[in-house]
Parts: C-alpha cells; sequence; structure tokens
C-alpha cells in the first residue's frame, strides 16, 4: 500500500515537471519568434508604456541595456518584462533624469528585481517618499551612483554613444524649486542615427542648450519634453532639434491636459511623424545605423 502511494506520488511529480517544460519551452518559443534573438546587431530604442510619466530602455547592438527613468507606477515591470530577454535580469545603466515621481517611482521596483549596475543622476534635493524609496534601495545595494554635472560623453557597448548634455553644472544637494530644469538631457549616437532625450525640460533649459552647441541638436527622434506641456517645445527649439520621429511619452487622459494643442501645433510646423504612448502604446525603434525603423 505504502509502495503505490509512492509511485502515485513520483507520477505526479513526473507529470508536473513534464507540464513546466512544455510551458517553459512555449514561452522560450514565443520570444525567439518574436524576432528579440535577430535584432542583436542593432540598436532597440523602446519608449515605454507606462502612462503619464517617461520611462526609455535602450539596448545596443552588443546588448548593452540602459534605462532612462521608471514611470510613475509597477507598470515599467511588465513592459521591461516585453523588451528584454527573459534570461537578461541586468541593466547596466540606470539613469534617472530628475526626481519627480512619474520618472522614479518605477525605478524602486525594478532595483528590487533587477541587478542594476551604475546609476546616474543630478544629486538634487527632493523630499517625496518614492525618491527616498529609490535613494535607499541604491545605498542598501551599494549600486555605484554617479552625479551628472557637466557635459560629457559615455560610449554604451562598442558602438553607441551616449551625450550628456544637461545639466552643465551640480544640482547635487541643491534645494531648486522647479525641478524640471534639473532634468539630464542625453542624446544617444549609433553611427548617422540620433536620440535626444530631454526629459521634463522646459523652455528656459532648451533656450540654455541652444547657446551651448545648436550643431549637437540635429536628431532624428526627439523625446518630446515634459509629456507634450505648453511649457516645453518652443518653436525654436524644435526647428534646432529638426526631428523627422517625435515621441510624446503620456498618459491616456492625464489630469495634466498633456500634451497641449500648442506644442502639436509646433511639431506640425516640422517634417515629423508623431508618435504618442496614449493611443499608440509602446514605440519602437530599430536602428542599424543608417535609418531607423519604428515598429509599434
Ligand atoms: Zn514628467
Amino acid at each position: 500500500m505504502k509502495k503505490n502511494y509512492f509511485k502515485y506520488l513520483l507520477g505526479a511529480f513526473v507529470s508536473i515537471l513534464l507540464l513546466f517544460a512544455l510551458v517553459y519551452w512555449g514561452e522560450v518559443s514565443s520570444i525567439t519568434n518574436d524576432g528579440q534573438s535577430s535584432k542583436v546587431k542593432e540598436l532597440e530604442v523602446d519608449f515605454l508604456n507606462v502612462g503619464q510619466g517617461d520611462a526609455i530602455y535602450i539596448r545596443t547592438p552588443d546588448n548593452v541595456d540602459v534605462l532612462i527613468d521608471g514611470g510613475p507606477d509597477n507598470s515599467i515591470l511588465n513592459e521591461l518584462g516585453a523588451v528584454m530577454p527573459f534570461w537578461d535580469k541586468e541593466i547596466d545603466l540606470m539613469i534617472l533624469s530628475h526626481p519627480h515621481s512619474d520618472h522614479v517611482a518605477g525605478l524602486v521596483e525594478v532595483l528590487r528585481r533587477y541587478k542594476v549596475k551604475k546609476i546616474l543622476y543630478t544629486g538634487v534635493i527632493h523630499t517625496a517618499p518614492d525618491y527616498l524609496a529609490w535613494l535607499k534601495e541604491i545605498k542598501d545595494r551599494k549600486i555605484p551612483l554617479e552625479i551628472v554635472n557637466k557635459k560629457s560623453e559615455i560610449m554604451i557597448g562598442s558602438s553607441v554613444k551616449l551625450e550628456l548634455l544637461y545639466p552643465q553644472k551640480s544640482f547635487l544637494n541643491q534645494r531648486v524649486v522647479n525641478l524640471n530644469n534639473t532634468s539630464i538631457v542625453a542624446r544617444l549616437v549609433y553611427d548617422q542615427t540620433s536620440f535626444l532625450f530631454t526629459a521634463d525640460i522646459e523652455k528656459e533649459v532648451e533656450q540654455e542648450l541652444l547657446r551651448y552647441d545648436e550643431e549637437i541638436f540635429d536628431s532624428n527622434v526627439l523625446k518630446v519634453a515634459h509629456h507634450g506641456s505648453e511649457s516645453s517645445s518652443s518653436l525654436e527649439f524644435l526647428l534646432a532639434v529638426s526631428p523627422t520621429l517625435a515621441v510624446i511619452q503620456v498618459g491616456d487622459e492625464n489630469s495634466f491636459n498633456h500634451p497641449h494643442g500648442k506644442t502639436l501645433f509646433n511639431l506640425k510646423n516640422l517634417p515629423s511623424v508623431i508618435y504618442r504612448t496614449d493611443t499608440q502604446g509602446r514605440i519602437a525603434m530599430i536602428s542599424d545605423g543608417q535609418k531607423i525603423i519604428v515598429e509599434n
């Protein structure tokens, strides 16, 4: 009797193992079919669908992962699960543009679920709970944390360059009234293609950037600043960047009425195709160094 019971248990155990193997194999197949493995020679930039907030995932041709901001909540986790290979639980570089909740809140759980190797931020003071939780998580995990306070360049993998354009002054331990204007602005360059990430900068910083060097803003893709707010995207700045593709990361029916009609009007002055995460969901862009293809 005891022997039969043992056999029954063993049989059930083997059946469960087989079932898991089948489900697991099914997942692997669907990811491969999704074309993840065929994109390895290209740069991928995904404007993630996180509602009212920013979150941008970058994967270089040699598989270096970068995450700029994490959106307002844990919806970033599903989005990362969809764009990152299932075996990859490491993020090589995390960048927090500025400490507002719609950029930092989702990053707290990302730090708990992924091994993040290095972080860039401005060091500006902000006492909101999400930001403090993010800083505590970094401290507990002893992740190297670097300040952005001057113009610099970082090689992301062997062929992709990230230019840090702003701030060109230190906000470390500073109290700043308008945190939007402390946002890290970065330009990603892969051969002949380029992406400008402006976080939530407003017109004052746009003007400051224009004074630095206009040529560098000639980018193919513009992440439209501050979710399409009226306080950003002056026509002068948009014309200097002159993107062919513009992305507005914005939540559906958000309480700020973003994007503003004036921003959309200004964008219409450019030869840009406009993409919006509120109506189109995640926007995936693939660059082979010569051209950019949009998949969404
Ligand atoms: Zn924002």
